[in-house]
């Protein structure tokens, strides 16, 4: 296993699209091993392959408290959402230092495969939902910080841009 790069915003790589995983095989496997070791590693709760800079539909996360439970997502599909929405601070591991409100549904109910292939479905509420909303817009191009409003966005953004610039500077 190896601990991977996580893009930072607002690195383009970022707004790509991802494709849907054409087969579960070895290669996949070691991706998603290495994305929940990478996660861990970070203190997140969730995260999406593109965020690796790999574009295909494969999140991995874990909300529970004990953090004992992982949950490799391959091709997920929406198959219901509750009309209550909430109202959440979310961070994000490509954003570090950030946090902004976004609205999210409530509930919702997933259909995809795990690392071995096998279809099931996820009933998510609360914290969980929240994630696989958020993963799910890492997947087609989209950074929760798109929500906030252009004020608070350029501000983030701005900071950023600085910070990856300092850190070069002190690498070379
Ligand atoms: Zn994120």
């Amino acid at each position: 296993m190896s601990l991977l790069n996580i893009l930072t915003y607002p690195d383009p790589r970022l707004n790509k699209v991802a494709k849907p995983v054409a087969a579960i095989d070895a290669r996949i496997q070691q991706l998603a091993a290495d994305m929940l070791e990478t996660m861990y590693e970070a203190k997140g709760v969730g995260l999406a392959a593109t965020q690796v800079d790999v574009h295909e539909r494969l999140l991995v996360m874990d909300t529970s408290e004990e953090r004992d439970q992982p949950l490799v997502v391959i091709n997920p599909r929406v198959v219901w959402t509750s009309d209550d929405v909430v109202l959440g601070d979310e961070g994000c591991l490509s954003v570090p230092g950030f946090s902004g409100d976004v609205e999210r549904f409530a509930e919702i109910h997933i259909e995809c495969e795990n690392a071995n292939g096998d279809t099931y479905k996820i009933e998510a509420t609360e914290l969980q939902a929240v994630c696989i909303q958020h993963e799910m817009d890492h997947l087609i191009g989209k950074v929760y910080v798109e929500y906030l409003s252009p004020l608070k966005r350029g501000r983030i953004k701005t900071k950023l841009i600085k910070e990856a610039k300092e850190a070069q500077k002190s690498e070379s």
